[in-house]
This record gives C-alpha cells, sequence and structure tokens, in this order.
C-alpha cells in the first residue's frame, strides 16, 4: 500500500521536443536505463504504462518525428510504430535517469542546465 503511494509521488514526466511525453515511476526508469540490453524491461514498463501512460501513444508521426532528432535510426526502421514506443520509452527513461535533485529547491533537472524551479545552476 505504501509503496503504492510513494511510486505514484514519484512519477516523473519526460517531454520531447515535439511534446510527445511519457511518465514513468523511479522504478521503471531504473528497470529501462541499466546497462546492457533492457528490451525486456521496457516491454514489460510499456505493458505498465498501457494509453495513460505515453501520452501521445496513437500519434504515431509525433514519434516518430521524435526519434528523427535522435538520428539513431533511418526512415525505414522509423515505419515500425510498435518498435518506435518501445524507443521512445527506453529515451526517455535514459534521459530521465541522468536528472539529479536541484540542491536549492529539490526539483529533478538535467545536470550542467538551470533549474526550471529556481533557475539557480545543477551541478552534476
Ligand atoms: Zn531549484
Amino acid at each position: 500500500m505504501y509503496d503504492d503511494v510513494k511510486a505514484c509521488a514519484d512519477v516523473r514526466t519526460w517531454v520531447g521536443e515535439h511534446g510527445v511525453s511519457v511518465s514513468l515511476t523511479a522504478e521503471q526508469i531504473a528497470a529501462c536505463s541499466h546497462p546492457g540490453r533492457c528490451d525486456d524491461d521496457v516491454e514489460s514498463v510499456i505493458g505498465e504504462l498501457g494509453l495513460a501512460g505515453i501520452g501521445q501513444l496513437a500519434q504515431a508521426e509525433l514519434i516518430r518525428r521524435e526519434l528523427r532528432e535522435w538520428g539513431a535510426w533511418d526512415d525505414e526502421e522509423l515505419k515500425d510504430a510498435a518498435q518506435n514506443i518501445r524507443r521512445l520509452v527506453w529515451i526517455a527513461a535514459g534521459d530521465l535517469a541522468q536528472e539529479v535533485r536541484c540542491a536549492h529547491c529539490g526539483t529533478w533537472a538535467r545536470p550542467g542546465d538551470d533549474c526550471p524551479e529556481c533557475g539557480k545552476s545543477i551541478d552534476s
């Protein structure tokens, strides 16, 4: 019971350049960002997320555009919409895993960026 509440409070949302968003718990972020192959973990996290966790799951073209920015896949590879969702969740988890808490206000932010909440710089 307590774990459920804690997991809910721990949800962080990744938003891409084109507005695609993915919301993940700390546990899901860790599961999808460890070294080595994460495919099975990503697959099970997608199962947990369902439609609610991936804001624009239905917008395959938007996700495709998002991944194109990444530059890791060609147009042929990006035709696979189901695979694109896995790639998106994997990227989101990897990005979120790099975030640290702002020493001043506790907001999650990327090292090297300014804190989105208090504006102070985030040390890595
Ligand atoms: Zn801050």
